[in-house]
């Protein structure tokens, strides 16, 4: 073979990175499990970037009248969608360098007339979110997030479960000593969406007044004494049901994390650190953060919403004393993205979903993954073999360990993210980002070394 033929090899990472990084790769890890630990939902993650983006002095746009190279902005859209830019050194009609992810997580969502009372116990109905297993779900601690909104508009924050001492809540399950039926069910469906009820509460009212549902009715009394939240108030509420458990290192040698969330706060946090810690960029460096990808980057806080672009056009008014629709058009479309999202880790135990020489492995650095898509690349953006050049070229210059990968054999299933939405600005997208373990499952494990690979080559595309 000659000399200069390179072949494509993914390497692990620990035999490639100096002893020296190893405490750097660990002490990132614990920021970012810290992060990923006190943050559950999308409008916590929300507020915890917020709090990291004013400790490094970026403030809001609207505080600006005009901007100029190391400007350092954010936008927030309705407590569940984020951008930040820091301004670059060239002139903005030659394009963003966008970091994108999302902050949104499979969980389990209440219905919106959730309190019921069955067998003495009281109980919130559920409905899903995102691509859940949802026996998955059941006999493990749960923790109550979110936000309920009263008539006169103030706002209740709920967050009961994490803290030492506060209660959880609980979806039971049959024993198997009468499980021998739902034994014989296909695994989708011995737990179904109908199984899905929260425990909150067992002791009744002792009100002589209230004949039916004595318990439900203590727990009505309980929440309006403890947090003036009355049964209506259910209906105008945010109310997120998310594993109860924190971050935890996996393995003799820690060199794992596990915790719920990873898909995609891992991805979330890694492009606002990069941004954070950015020197003077070039282009201008952009990190987005959004939610609803886990059920198709809908509403006015997901990927397909206007507010990414209204934050590009309100950079430009502020930046140039004249532009035109079109010169607002043409820096979206010199812009270009890494869309960072989670791919699937290889998985020994269920070998026979992968392709071994075409998947993601733990340890082998960020994931590059020139496609998503299923049955054909159907519903894929796929970023170009030019594009891909510039990546792979900037990555090997900095030292970014990389692997390639698309998710699963061909034909096995598939996934999609927010590139494709990204690219219809006909900008370059190419979506990256860390292998996951067991995607979607309430602990789900991601390698130290990735995460902390991932943040570098974001942080390199964003600044370069
Ligand atoms: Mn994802
Ligand atoms: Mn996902």
């Amino acid at each position: 073979m000659p000399e200069n033929n390179k072949d494509y090899k993914a390497k692990n990472a620990w035999l490639e990175m100096e002893d020296i990084e190893k405490d750097q790769i660990f002490n990132f890890n614990k920021e970012y499990g810290n992060f990923l630990e006190s943050n559950k939902t999308e409008r916590e993650i929300t507020k915890g970037s917020i709090d990291l983006l004013k400790e490094e002095g970026f403030k809001p746009i609207k505080q600006f009248e005009s901007l100029k190279e190391g400007d350092k902005v954010f936008a927030v859209n309705k407590g569940r969608q984020l951008v930040a830019a820091v301004v670059g050194k060239k002139d903005l009609k030659e394009g963003l360098k966008i970091v994108a992810a999302h902050m949104d997580s499979p969980r389990i969502d209440l219905k919106p007339n959730p309190l019921f009372e069955d067998g003495e116990l009281a109980y919130l109905g559920t409905h899903y979110y995102g691509g859940i297993k949802k026996f998955q779900w059941v006999t493990i601690p749960l923790a109550l997030h979110g936000v309920v909104i009263k008539e006169d508009g103030s706002k209740i924050e709920i967050k009961i479960g994490d803290k030492k001492g506060d209660p959880v809540f609980y979806i039971s399950d049959i024993l198997p000593h009468l499980g021998k039926k739902q034994r014989e069910k296909k695994m989708n469906e011995g737990i179904n969406a109908q199984h899905l009820n929260l425990v909150i509460g067992s002791i009744p009212t002792k009100d002589q007044n209230q004949e039916d549902d004595k318990v439900k009715y203590a727990v009505l009394n309980y929440l309006e004494e403890e947090y003036n939240i009355s049964g209506e108030d259910f209906v105008s509420a945010d109310l997120q049901i998310v594993p109860a458990d924190g971050v935890r290192d996996v393995g003799f040698d820690r060199a794992l994390l596990g915790g719920y969330g990873h898909d995609d706060r891992v991805c979330s946090y890694t492009g606002l650190r990069a941004l954070l810690d950015i020197n003077q960029p070039e282009y201008t460096a952009v990190t987005v953060l959004v939610d609803k990808e886990e059920i198709g980057s809908m509403g006015a806080t997901g990927m397909q919403s206007r507010f990414f672009e209204n934050f590009v056009a309100e950079m430009t008014d502020k930046y140039y004393d004249q532009y035109s629709e079109l010169d607002l058009r043409k820096i979206l479309e010199n812009s270009s993205s890494l869309s960072g999202d989670v791919n699937a880790a290889y998985d020994p135990n269920f070998s026979e979903v992968f392709d071994k020489r075409n998947t993601a492995y733990i340890n082998k650095g960020i994931v590059l993954t020139k496609y998503t898509g299923a049955r054909g690349k159907a519903g894929s953006s796929e970023a170009s073999a030019e594009f891909i050049g510039k990546v792979r070229s900037l990555l090997n210059k900095a030292g970014v360990i990389w692997q390639v990968a698309e998710i699963g054999k061909v034909d096995e299933g598939g996934g999609g993210t927010i590139a494709q939405f990204l690219a219809n600005y006909n900008m370059d997208v190419l979506d990256a980002g860390p292998a996951v373990l067991a995607m979607h499952s309430p602990f789900e494990v991601v390698g130290k070394i990735d995460v902390y690979n991932t943040y570098l080559a974001y942080l390199t595309f964003l600044e370069k």
